[in-house]
């Protein structure tokens, strides 16, 4: 092949590689391999293309709305990660109060809430809360 032929043309860049991560994914849905194709032919237009003054500004308008995007998503991204890690606590909480429910009682500060494990079956016990160290009786 004549190596001359690539010479001075645009090649690929992150925008044509969103592009075409989005034809593949589109590509799944009913009656939408039309849009896909014409996706994977723009991806290869620009590739070929000699105009990389042209492209590179394209890529740059898109890394720039992709910034912003990423800006705009950043607040609602720390609400999910916050409610999925709750979530994730709260799950693996009930999962050990299950497994442990034989050998140990849960209890709860009164002081700081602090949920707290305790050995089964032991009478009245002098509990100190390991968070805020406030002492109280809880009978298991
Ligand atoms: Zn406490």
């Amino acid at each position: 092949m004549d190596t001359h032929f690539f010479y001075g043309r645009y090649g690929v860049d992150p925008f044509s590689l969103f592009l075409l991560a989005v034809a593949a994914v589109i590509l799944g849905l009913p009656f939408m391999w039309i849009v896909s194709l014409a996706l994977i032919v723009l991806v290869v237009l620009r590739g070929f293309s000699r105009n990389t003054i042209a492209r590179s500004r394209e890529q740059w308008q898109f890394a720039r709305l992709m910034r912003t995007i990423g800006h705009a998503l950043s607040p609602v991204g720390r609400v999910l990660q916050k409610i999925f890690f709750m979530i994730a606590r709260a799950c693996s909480t009930l999962a050990l109060r299950i497994k442990e429910r034989k050998t140990n009682v849960f209890v709860h500060c009164p002081s700081c809430h602090k949920l707290l494990r305790l050995p089964k079956g032991r009478g009245k016990l002098a509990v100190t809360c390991p968070v805020c160290h406030c002492s109280f009786i809880h009978k298991t």
